[in-house]
């Protein structure tokens, strides 16, 4: 049998009709940038995610960095960001002249440990970027009581958990502001890049929206040396029509994720943990072994199909040497990227698909 990593063909087909429809419809329409079908998607998203407001962006990454230029954080400031995450996380930080401060994850759940940021912060530090890496939303309460102790915003970096909760409440509603991205391969994923940035704050998300739209308020008039990085017609099109099923892809991922937790008992793997207080929407479920490569290979050859997230940790990548940081100084960040790996997980995966990787695995010697 060959089960891809990824595959999103059952998802298109199921809605291949509306979205053709949809794009003939914009084609016809004649009208690609800063359009209704953006307002109605912002609108929507906003809605969804249980805020006020929401500003469509290029991708994911310009979401994270607009809004932390749009806070004010410049070249001195230091952002505490978890060590194990995308690179992309951290670039938001760089690219506004300060430095990602890396924190350490908790082992079993992946996330920023709440319990570390305290010795990272210094008075140069002004945010803490909190990812809900792999779908599991970070431990918020924490994160939110530090970051108030200190006077520091909370970004989250909702980019791999849309439509997750914590303690029944929407990511992107967690903390000061938010970032997605709908990179295609992400729970709720456009036809190319785009992105999403969230919030409360009428005076963040006007700034936002005014930083990614060449730094101008009205036309032609500009307040600040902007960006250009906006959502355009037809991807909102497209993401307003797979927003309305993600709640049903999302729980059969979950449905997928716990076939895999009662299925797969094999000593040589450790499957993640779900924290008790959250909706884990399973963007990637990564499990761990210390023969990694052998794994990766034998289910290489048994038609399986995995990837890793992340196989070099950010502070060891070329593009850091300047942080000076050498292996060794985030042990935990390093031991999971030397173990991870990511199996199939996506919407409409067939028990028949599901239960060949639970013998898979627990073949597995
Ligand atoms: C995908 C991703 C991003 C960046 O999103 P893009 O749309 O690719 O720019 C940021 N953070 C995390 C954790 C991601 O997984």
């Amino acid at each position: 049998m060959n089960i891809p990593f990824v595959s999103f063909e059952k998802m298109h087909n199921e809605i291949k009709d509306e979205v053709l429809a949809k794009m003939q419809e914009i084609y016809e329409k004649n009208w690609f940038i800063q359009g209704p079908e953006v307002t109605a998607f912002e609108q929507e998203f906003a809605a969804y995610c249980g805020t006020k407001y929401c500003v469509g962006c290029g991708n994911g990454l310009d979401a994270l960095f607009l809004a932390l230029k749009a806070y004010g954080i410049k070249e001195g400031d230091e952002v505490i960001v978890p060590s194990n995450t995308y690179i992309a996380t951290a670039l938001a930080v760089s690219y506004t002249g300060a430095m990602p401060v890396f924190v350490e994850p908790e082992e079993k759940y992946f996330n920023i440990n709440p319990a570390d940021i305290e010795n990272k912060i210094t008075d140069r530090t002004k945010a803490i970027m909190a990812v809900h890496l792999y779908g599991q939303p970070a431990k918020m309460d924490e994160i939110n009581a530090i970051a108030k102790k200190y006077g520091l915003i909370v970004i989250e970096d909702a980019a791999q958990a849309h439509g997750a909760e914590y303690k029944n409440r929407k990511t992107g509603s967690l903390g000061y502001g938010a970032g997605f991205s709908f990179y295609p391969g992400k729970n709720l994923g456009a036809l190319g890049d785009a992105g999403a940035f969230v919030t409360n704050d009428k005076e963040l998300a006007d700034k936002v929206r005014a930083l990614g739209n060449y730094g101008s308020d009205y036309k032609y008039h500009h307040i600040y040396q902007g960006n250009n990085s906006r959502l355009d017609e037809l991807q909102a099109g497209v993401l307003r029509i797979k927003l309305r099923h993600l709640d049903e892809w999302n729980a059969n991922r979950i449905a997928t994720a716990e076939k895999y937790y009662a299925g797969i008992h094999n000593p040589e793997i450790i499957l993640p943990e779900k924290m008790e207080s959250v909706k884990h929407v399973y963007h990637i479920f990564g499990i761990r072994c210390e023969r990694r490569a052998d794994l990766e290979k034998y289910l290489y050859e048994k038609g399986i199909g995995t990837n890793k997230h992340y196989p070099i940790p950010i502070h060891l990548q070329e593009a850091y040497r300047d942080l000076n940081l050498a292996k060794g100084v985030l042990p935990i960040a390093e031991d999971i990227s030397a173990t991870e790996l990511s199996i199939p997980m996506y919407y409409g995966m067939t028990d028949e698909e599901v239960n060949y990787i639970i013998d898979a695995l627990n073949a597995f010697k």
